[in-house]
Order: C-alpha cells, then structure tokens, then sequence
C-alpha cells in the first residue's frame, strides 16, 4: 500500500486494515469466532494460541486505530476506554506522583483517587490548560511527575491544554505523558506526533461512532510500553469481543465524514447560541472569544462536536432545557451520529467545579437547521 506520508488521514481511515489485495480476497477482514487455536508443542512466539492472548478479529481496528496516530506501530485494543484508561495509568510506578486536570473525564479521576489509595500513587490536580501551572506541578515541590495525564479538550469544560510544551516538560523530568484523546479524535489532533507516550481512547464515542458498543484502545510509538500495555491486558483479561471490534472498524470507515459534518455544525450552533436571549454562556472553541480558541486554532484540525452551554436559570433552567427538546437525545455519552445533551452535573461525582447548570452537548449528523430549531424552542420555552 501507498506510505501513510502519502495518504490522508480521511483515506487511512478508509483503506487501513483490509485483507490483501488478491484476486477473489474478501474486501473486508473476517470476524473470526474462536477463543482457542489449533497448537502442539512449543509455541511461535507469533503464533495464535488463546484469544485472550491475541486474536486475527483486533488486528485491522488496531492496525487503522495505530496509522491514524501516527504510531508506526498497531494500537491495543481494549474492553472499554476505562480499561485502556486503567492499562496506561498501570505505568505509574507504586508511590509515584500523577499530575492530571482537575476536568478530567470523572471516571478517570476516580480511578485516579483508586491508585492513590491502593498504590500510594500521589495525584495532583491541575488546571490543564493554565501551562505555567501544569509545568510547575510536574517538577512539583514533592518530586517530580511519573506521569502527566492530559485531556484536551477536557470532558465536559472544553479547556485546550499546549499539548507540545507540556511534553517538552514532563520529558524534561522524566515523566511519561499520556494523552486522552477521545474528544479530539486523530482526525483532529496527533499527540503522539508531538512526543507524547501514549494515546488512550473511548473508542465507544466517536471512533465507533453509533453509540451501539463499548470499546477502548491505547496506542503507543514504543515498543516497549506496547509490550507493556498487552501484557496488561492479557493479564487482567481487559480484552473486547470480535463482533464490538468489529462494529468499531465499520463505524471507523466513515470517521472522516462524521468527525467534518459533526465539527461544522457544533461550530454553527455555537455561533447561534452565542447571541441568544436564553443563553448565559457558551464554550465551543471555535468561538473566537472562547479561552481555547487560538490554542487550539494553532494545535487542531477543528474544534471538536462538543459545546459546554449554561442557559437562563440555573440548574432548574438546564433541567428545563434537557425536558424539552424533542430531537436532541437526553443521554449521557457522547460522539454518536445522534446529537446528545446531558446536565452533567446531574451526577453527584461530577467535580463542583463544574458549573451546576452546565449543558454538555454532543453534536451528531443531523440537518444542523433541525438541530438548531429544536434546541432554539427548548431555549425560548425558558422564563
Ligand atoms: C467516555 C470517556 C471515557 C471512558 O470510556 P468508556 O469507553 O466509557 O470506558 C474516557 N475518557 C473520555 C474523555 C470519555 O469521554
């Protein structure tokens, strides 16, 4: 096949991770139901064993999943993102020190917590997208990081971290960085091309794309930290089934298009909802006035689908809001074809610094003007 160097993104994202092209050759891989493999004797070190192991059904999501981040080398694939999640923060060593942002995704930060609490891991909160504040915490007065954890955009405050200076100075102290990129999605940003160790995904969002599966993946350019992140997985069983691998790699083949439909229209309705009567404050970093935007102008190929929105009226307004739209799913989770829209704060975990009104919408495929008509009458129904 044609070097990646030569390919698009939007291609790769198409072409990757087909079988051989030969005359008569299925256009797509098989899903191969089989949890054991015919073996005598002392095993290859290639050779298919036990699908817990490896099995054939992973290898084109996580071959597409490697190329699209640019690795040089297959992604790992996971049960879901928290157990991809779980594998990379593994790295940390026993009493070593986690820096990782105060709006991370709150499962991540309760695993977080966990570690501390299991492990003597020290986790120190930051605000990921204040630099200084992250380059202070990382060569912090307890010692430096082991780990600097980035989210970018944050889930659900929308904070765009220099994802390159934060590797420059996490490097700089010999703590690996490890980067969350389900928002942004590879379309959209590359950490791994700006040095960072590792990429951890919810492929359950928008790689899969349908909302129909629960997945996750880690990638990463070194051999040994793969090894590393596989062994994790075989040893604590944190594996996926062929058929959600499957329904990943389908959802994956129209990436592109979602990720460019999706991005247009959360920028329209950001716009929209800017100068609306109803609307207190708006966060989507397309906003030129937005705290990320020239941030993430500079580092990303868009502004992501997600849109952090307080309407009138506090938490009682935001309930109304979610009770009225008729389009817009009430659901938690997000990147689906499908536009979403949660309170998030609805969940007691949720960090108290996020606002009690806050809206986080996800924005699907839709008409972007049958989005925008729906959500424009739950916003007017306010008094
Ligand atoms: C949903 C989500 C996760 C967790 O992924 P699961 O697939 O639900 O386990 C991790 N990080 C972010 C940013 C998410 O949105």
């Amino acid at each position: 096949m044609t070097p990646d160097a030569e390919l698009s993104p939007a291609t790769l994202a198409v072409v990757a991770g087909r079988p051989a092209r030969a005359q008569g050759a299925p256009v797509n891989a098989p899903v191969v139901l089989s949890s054991t493999y015919v073996s005598a004797g002392a095993p290859g070190p290639d050779e298919s064993l036990y699908a817990r192991i490896d099995t054939e059904t992973w290898h084109p999501f996580e071959e597409v999943l490697g190329r699209l981040e640019d690795a040089g080398r297959p992604a790992v694939v996971f049960g879901s993102g928290m157990a991809a999640i779980a594998a990379a923060m593994s790295l940390i060593p026993p009493g070593g020190r986690l820096v990782m942002p105060r709006h991370s995704y709150q499962v991540a930060l309760g695993y977080a917590t966990d570690l501390s609490e299991r492990s003597g891991v020290r986790v120190t909160l930051v605000d990921i997208d204040d630099t200084e504040a992250v380059v202070a915490a990382v060569n912090g007065p307890e010692g430096p990081a082991s780990m600097l954890w980035v989210e970018s955009p944050t889930n659900p405050m929308l904070e765009v971290a220099d994802i390159p200076t934060l590797v420059a100075a996490a490097h700089a102290v010999g703590a690996l960085v490890c980067v969350d990129n389900t928002f942004a999605t590879p379309l959209v940003q590359r950490p791994l091309t700006w040095g960072a160790d590792v990429v951890v995904h919810s492929v359950t969002k928008y790689l899969a794309g349908h909302s129909d599966v629960v997945l996750g993946a880690a990638v990463a350019t070194d051999a040994d930290l793969t090894a590393r992140l596989r062994a994790y997985r075989t040893l604590h069983g944190a594996i996926a089934g062929p058929w959600e691998v499957w329904l990943a790699l389908r959802g994956m083949r129209t990436l592109a298009l979602r990720v460019e439909r999706s991005q247009a229209s959360a920028a329209e309705l950001a716009a929209r909802l800017h100068g609306h009567p109803a609307v207190v404050a708006v966060r989507h970093p397309s906003l030129p006035d937005d705290p990320g935007h020239a941030r993430a102008a500079a580092l990303m190929d868009g502004f992501g689908s997600i849109i952090g929105l307080r309407p009138r009226g506090g938490a009682e307004g935001a309930r109304a809001v979610v009770a009225a739209v008729q389009l817009w799913v009430p659901a938690t989770s997000l990147g689906g074809v499908e536009s979403s829209l949660e309170r998030r704060r609805r969940f007691a975990s949720e960090s108290i610094t996020v606002p009690d009104d806050l809206l986080r919408l996800s924005v699907g495929i839709e008409d972007v003007e049958d989005l925008w008509a729906d959500l424009d009458r739950a916003l007017r129904s306010l008094r």
